[in-house]
């Protein structure tokens, strides 16, 4: 057990999702399955504010949005996109086929083959978040996905933010809806008149859209659970107080559910950071949901040794794991729990979920005890094939006759033993 101590712990530490969230979740999740395009345009009404009756982004828009924005605004975004690919490329190169003489006659292999369609979520209800289409279409587009559909909330005239717009078509989005939310989710899933159902879900978003992606899994696939933003910045004495609360607060801003922790083995770090960031927050234009945030669930926790700090970050499995202590590589083996890790003063978060190349869809919620974010292989299958020779048949089929013997599956046995050749195939057990 780590020892440390709380200068201050979050009102609610649960990351349960609400009973409510989840109900309402199943509302309209029912809804849309049910009545389809209606339901849609209900609940965007609902949530949105606005009446539509048309969801569907066609190429006019696209080129009205191209229009809007500047040459370097369509540079940055285009230099996102780039780095993204570049990466997710160099992920696809680290999965392959392969084929396999495993014993003579007997080839086995795997082929990775991608999923036929995939629904790309980009959240933007709160902010028009502009890396996001590079982070989920990209890596879909790098495997070759062949159908990509893309869902984003509309805005108040039932458009989607121009600098997303533009992203989404540059990173290789097939199809465009202006739908947000668990209605998007349950769209995208199901199939509506105007949305098609796809093979697999992924992209990050609020409770309601990530409770949507846990009600229709099974039906279709998804990524993985990814929530409000989470950060975790772990410290030694050598960390710079203003930089800590900056890069907290840039996570905090992002939702009033977002977790920002402070993990530091030195007080006085920590006290000066908390200080910092009050001194920071009234400068936020975004300082009302960064306020929120901060106050109801930022965390602090201070820990006796290195070790301590060590044990904390992997119980936390936080999103980001941001170290900022004197070398920052020496801990890297022993922190196994984390969506992304930033190392250093030099690598703040805002680097991997908006520009570097790295993916910023990452899991929250405790998910990264068990997965990473999205990446070139989040879109592809894994589908094994064996084909045996009539004597590497032979060989095998004793072994695996035994297996039905020892189960009772007596089909199962029958199906071996028509393979066994009595030239060929070993005795039975000892
Ligand atoms: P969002 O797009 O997920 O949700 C917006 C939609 O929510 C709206 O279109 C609306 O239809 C629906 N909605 C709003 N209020 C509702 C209600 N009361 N009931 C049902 N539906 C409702 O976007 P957002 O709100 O901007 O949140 C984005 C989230 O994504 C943030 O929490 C951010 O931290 C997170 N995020 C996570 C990652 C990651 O990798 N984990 C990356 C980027 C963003």
């Amino acid at each position: 057990m780590a020892t440390i101590e709380y200068l201050k712990e979050a009102d609610d530490a649960s990351i349960e999702i609400d009973q409510e969230v989840t109900d309402a979740v199943q509302d309209i999740v029912g809804a849309v399955r049910d009545r389809g395009d209606d339901a849609v345009y209900e609940f965007t009404e609902r949530f949105d504010g606005i009446e539509v009756d048309d969801v569907r982004i066609g190429d006019a828009e696209i080129d009205a949005a191209r229009e809007e924005l500047t040459d370097i605004e369509k540079e940055t975004i285009d230099n996102t996109i780039a780095n993204v690919r570049a990466f997710h490329e160099q992920q696809r190169e680290h999965i392959s086929d392969f084929e396999t003489e495993f014993e003579e006659g007997v080839r086995l292999g795997q082929r990775i083959v991608p999923v036929e369609s995939a629904g790309t979520y980009v959240p933007g209800g709160r902010h028009p978040l502009v890396a996001a289409p590079a982070m989920t279409i990209v890596p879909a587009d790098v495997v070759g996905v062949e159908r990509i559909v893309t869902c984003a909330p509309p805005q108040d005239d039932g458009s989607i933010q121009p600098a997303q717009l533009y992203a989404m078509d540059q990173a290789g989005a097939d199809e465009i809806y202006s739908v947000g939310g668990a209605q998007a989710i349950a769209a995208m899933a199901y199939g509506t008149e105007t949305v098609p159902s796809v093979a697999k879900i992924t992209g990050p978003g609020n409770v309601f859209t990530t409770e949507a992606k846990r009600q229709v899994f099974g039906h279709v696939g998804i990524d993985f659970l990814a929530g409000p933003s989470e950060v975790l910045i772990l410290t030694d004495e050598t960390a710079d107080p203003d930089l800590v609360a900056t890069d907290l607060l840039a996570q905090a801003e992002h939702d009033p559910n977002s977790r920002p922790i402070l993990v530091s083995t030195d007080r006085d770090i920590a006290e000066a950071t908390v200080g910092a960031l009050s001194e920071q927050l009234p400068n936020l234009e975004t300082e009302d949901v960064a306020r929120e945030c901060w106050t109801e669930n930022g965390e602090v926790v201070l820990a006796e040794t290195m070790a301590d700090a060590i044990e904390v970050a992997n119980e936390y499995a936080i999103e980001h794991l941001q170290v900022m202590i004197d070398e920052p590589r020496s801990i890297v083996d022993e922190l196994t729990n984390y969506g992304s890790l930033f190392l250093g003063a030099h690598s703040p978060v805002v680097f991997g979920d908006k520009a570097v190349g790295t993916n910023h869809s990452l899991p929250t919620l405790e998910v990264a005890r068990y997965s990473g974010g999205i990446w070139a292989g989040t879109y592809c299958k894994t589908l094994t094939h064996q084909e045996a020779t009539e004597a590497g048949g032979a060989r095998i089929a004793p072994w695996a006759a035994k297996i039905c013997e020892l189960e009772g599956t007596h089909a199962h046995r029958l199906s071996a033993e028509a393979r066994l050749r009595d030239d060929i195939s070993p005795e039975y057990g000892p």
